[in-house]
């Protein structure tokens, strides 16, 4: 569909709504085929997808298998090989008081789902939680980021030659459109973007009682240790700090550094970032939004610059750039960058690090570099962050046995693997009795008798 208005937009709420009392989409080989649809969608668009990406942020076709390609896909076959076990009924014994009696956890579809996914990783943040929706049997509304129109443009038209095109809609629009959205019938918003857009889709959602996922972002922070390998480390860092130009949400924000290697890895992240990127193209920002208020906060930092600096306002570039010693309650350390600037603060001790980490807003990610067991297991347990990654950054991510999301500001909910599935699923608990035996003694009127066999009872 291109750009809806409102009354489409609800029409295609109610269209997805008849198809889902259907109940078609809860049958195992539907989810199957859906899946296996989505795979096809990924394999033989993967040009125009890489086109797509190239126009709307300049990306790399690389990048874009890494990041738009092959985790959605990866999430795909995923969710085909455990479905059926995920699907299965859970039987659970019944506690004797309530014997004779049978348990089960049934998982059933909630309905009309409704994605909302930002312009970064346009492909991947929508169909990631569309595999989940589907596996999950779900109808499915996507509502791709406008600011990523060649993108979203593509979904709109592809999407449904592939899959189920009464069950899966794509919606175009602005954030008019998806707050149409939010006030029709939906069973289950799954938001990504930003913390305070999820502010305003949560309040949306809270006037229909509709659940919500939110995965949003924040400042992830990396902790080097002094053991580190610092070459190792220092490739890490760089490599997903620059990849789609930082505008990642698990990308590393910021690095408190040990303060006797902070100027090694300073210089040794510095040469990663040249070996990486010519300093001349430098990386493109998505637009003049976000070039303008990365570079306001590179206009604004009372911290030094160690590589970098540079930006090209005609083409939307920004050097990769490092800033040493920021003040650490300027807008560079409040805000989340989203782009190819790291700043490096030193640290004496560790747990310096971790009340500095854990006197900010809980983060989607913390990543800590060490050869320590103690040092990784301090971090590991005394960091509240939705994920902790030791000696690498954002990996996790493509971990299926590990819950994606954030705890706080960065997000309420997870998805991927089985994860996915249940948050897509209502868990239906499910209890069944015989008429027989039926003992009077839970009935009134109680008596002293009673009354002791009732405490006695539960
Ligand atoms: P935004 O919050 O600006 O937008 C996200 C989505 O919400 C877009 O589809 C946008 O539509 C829509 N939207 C905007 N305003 C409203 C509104 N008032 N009501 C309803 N929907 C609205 O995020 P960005 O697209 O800029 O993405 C960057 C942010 O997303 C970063 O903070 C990043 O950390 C986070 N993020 C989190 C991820 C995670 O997995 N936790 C992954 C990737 C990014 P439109 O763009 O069409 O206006």
């Amino acid at each position: 569909m291109t750009q809806a208005t409102a009354a489409e937009a609800a029409d295609v709420v109610k269209a997805a709504r008849s198809t889902f009392v259907t109940g078609r989409t809860t049958d195992r080989q539907w989810r199957e085929t859906q899946l296996r649809r989505l795979i096809s969608f990924l394999d033989s668009c993967e040009p125009e997808i890489a086109a797509a990406l190239a126009s709307d942020l300049g990306r790399d076709r690389t990048e874009t298998f890494l990041l738009d390609l092959a985790p959605a896909r990866a999430d795909a076959r995923y969710a085909l090989k455990h479905l059926s076990r995920w699907m299965r009924s859970r039987r659970r014994p019944a506690p004797w008081r309530h014997l004779p009696g049978w348990t089960q956890v049934r998982y059933e579809p909630l309905g009309v789902v409704l994605i909302i996914g930002p312009w970064n990783v346009p492909v991947t943040l929508v169909l990631a939680p569309l595999v989940a929706a589907l596996a999950a049997g779900n109808c499915v509304v996507l509502k791709p980021s406008e600011l990523a129109p060649a993108t979203a443009s593509l979904l709109s038209r592809r999407l449904p030659e592939y899959l189920d095109p009464e069950a899966v809609f794509v919606v175009e629009g602005d954030h008019r459109v998806t707050e149409g959205l939010l006030s029709e019938d939906i069973d289950h918003v799954f938001f990504t973007g930003g913390t305070e857009t999820g502010r305003k889709v949560m309040a949306r959602a809270a006037e229909h009682l509709t659940p919500v996922t939110l995965e949003l972002g924040g400042k992830s922070p990396v902790i080097v240790a002094a053991d580190a390998d610092l070459d190792v480390t220092a490739r890490r860092i760089a490599w997903i700090k620059l990849m789609n130009a930082g505008q990642l949400c698990i990308a590393p924000d910021y690095v408190l550094a040990e303060e006797t290697i902070r100027d090694a890895l300073v210089d040794r992240i510095a040469m990663t970032f040249a070996q990486f990127i010519s300093a001349a193209e430098g990386l493109r920002i998505v637009n003049e939004h976000h070039f303008e208020r990365i570079t306001g906060l590179l206009d604004l930092t009372d911290g030094r610059l160690a590589c970098g600096g540079g930006r090209r306002p005609r083409q939307l570039a920004i050097e990769p750039t490092i800033v040493v010693d920021p003040d650490p309650y300027e807008p560079l350390m409040r805000e989340e960058i989203f782009g190819p600037v790291l700043p490096i603060l030193a640290y004496r001790r560790l747990d310096e690090a971790i009340a500095f980490i854990n006197a900010r807003p809980k983060p989607l990610a913390a990543y800590v570099f060490t050869r320590s067991a103690v040092v990784r297991q301090q971090a590991i347990s005394a960091i509240s962050a939705g994920a902790v990654v030791v000696n690498h950054v954002g990996t996790h991510v493509l971990v299926h046995a590990l819950p994606f999301g954030g705890v706080g500001a960065s997000g309420t909910g997870a998805y991927h693997g089985r994860w996915g599935f249940e948050t897509m699923s209502h868990r239906k608990a499910v209890l069944e009795r015989p008429f027989h035996p039926d003992p009077r003694v839970v009935y009134p009127r109680y008596r002293a008798w009673k009354r002791r066999s009732l405490r006695w009872l539960f």
